[in-house]
């Protein structure tokens, strides 16, 4: 612990957290053994007085807790339970941060209902899982968004548990891009069962094929940089390297192999079918795929 010039220990922030799921009970144990006061409420008793052992308060309803300290910290499952959770909490003057996993527009909402109801408002989005929390060299870390003076208030606080990532004044962006991330993950787990199906039924050992996957996902990862930079400029062709029509002209080679291993193409074929359509659509056949986000966008 750190002492001031004076020779005074500074007193280190009081929170309450709401929610002692599996991330909620990780955050509580981060700020605890960082010495940090701690009150809790968990909608399941049991959950809470676990953590009595390692010095957590326990509040017995949620307004409590709330009316504990002037942060509170929001982990629960879903938007609705924080709105159940707070329904007879008084808010006013409160700092809510909100680590619950919302979109965009939830999030929105909530940051006005919370001002309506005279609390200041920041909004999180956590990229961890729990055993990341506490562990700074896990790499994990919250996106926040809302109130940029909120958000600097409380960083050294928040910046306990996991890492901090502001993303704008925004309340909706945290969310966003919280969503956006675990988006492109699932395109990539997508990608990844349909190579695990490709070589399921051979004489192959997929731990030997594992790694030859990851390092291949790992080398493809920085075409993001291309893809943004294309954007940015509007320019799709600029530093491409494999165009559009070779890659359309190699797509029949994917699903004559899929078939060929018993192996379903229907992870592939949305993509494949929207490649096929931006070159038929008018995008250059020298352009990279940077068209097909042009495609997602409704207008
Ligand atoms: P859990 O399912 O483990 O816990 C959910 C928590 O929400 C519990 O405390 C539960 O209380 C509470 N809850 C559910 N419904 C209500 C309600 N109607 N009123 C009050 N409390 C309620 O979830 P996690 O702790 O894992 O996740 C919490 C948040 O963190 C979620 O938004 C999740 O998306 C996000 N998150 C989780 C990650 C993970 O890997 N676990 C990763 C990144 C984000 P009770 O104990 O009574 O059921």
């Amino acid at each position: 612990m750190t002492t001031t010039p004076g020779g005074h220990t500074p007193e280190k922030t009081s929170v309450s957290l709401l929610g002692l799921g599996s991330m909620g009970t990780a955050l509580a144990r981060a700020w605890l053994a960082a010495g940090h006061p701690l009150t809790v409420w968990n909608r399941t008793p049991a959950r809470a007085t676990a953590l009595t052992a390692e010095g957590a308060r326990v509040a017995d309803s949620a307004a409590a807790a709330v009316a504990a300290n002037s942060l509170v910290v929001l982990c629960l499952l879903d938007d609705a339970s924080v709105a159940e959770a707070l329904a007879d909490a008084d808010l006013t003057g409160k700092d809510l941060v909100n680590l619950t996993t919302s979109t965009p527009a939830e999030a929105r909402a909530r940051a006005e209902w919370a001002r309506e109801r005279g609390a200041r408002y920041l909004d999180g989005g956590i990229m961890a899982v729990p055993p990341m929390v506490g562990v700074p060299e896990a790499g994990g870390y919250v996106f926040y968004s809302g109130s940029r003076a909120l958000f600097e208030r409380h960083q050294a606080v928040l910046a306990v548990p996991v890492g901090t990532t502001y993303v704008g004044a925004d309340p909706g962006f945290a969310a966003l891009h919280d969503v956006a991330l675990l988006s492109a993950m699932y395109g990539m787990f997508a990608g990844a069962a349909h190579a695990f199906a490709l070589i399921r039924q051979e004489d192959i050992d997929p731990t030997a094929f594992a790694p030859l996957l990851a390092d291949w996902l790992t080398a493809m990862a920085p075409s993001v940089h291309q893809t943004a930079a294309q954007l940015r400029d509007g320019d799709y062709t600029r530093g491409t390297v494999s165009p559009l029509a070779m890659q359309v002209a190699g797509t029949p080679t994917f699903l004559s192999t899929a078939e060929g291993q018993g192996v379903s193409p229907e992870l592939l074929t949305p993509y494949f079918a929207l490649m096929r359509r931006r070159l038929t659509e008018g995008g250059s056949p020298d352009e990279d795929l940077t068209g097909v986000i042009d495609l997602l966008v409704r207008p």
